[in-house]
């Protein structure tokens, strides 16, 4: 067997994942993981202010997969992620 070679093939395998693009993501079974999960509300605790969105995770399955609409601080007071709570899907 010829580590050498394989370790190639898997390089090359990967940097196809990252040169995805979302619209390709859809058919990598997203449909189980957080990259489709709900919009909802999301309580600021620093605060205390609600608003519509989604918190940005990165999913452990696709990290190629970013999402751009998500949202990575408060639309308030601009508080960081830890700070935000997401709320019961509407
Ligand atoms: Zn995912
Ligand atoms: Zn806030």
């Amino acid at each position: 067997m010829n580590f050498n070679k394989d370790n190639k093939s898997k390089k090359y395998l990967r940097q196809l994942a990252v040169n995805k693009k979302v619209s390709d993501a859809r058919q990598d079974g997203l449909e189980n993981c957080i990259c489709n999960r709900k919009r909802g509300l999301i309580f600021c605790a620093s605060c205390q202010k609600s608003f519509m969105g989604r918190t940005a995770e990165r999913c452990a399955a696709h990290p190629e997969v970013a999402y751009l609409m998500d949202a990575r601080n408060c639309a308030f007071c601009g508080a960081a992620g830890k700070d935000l709570r997401m709320t019961d899907p509407i």
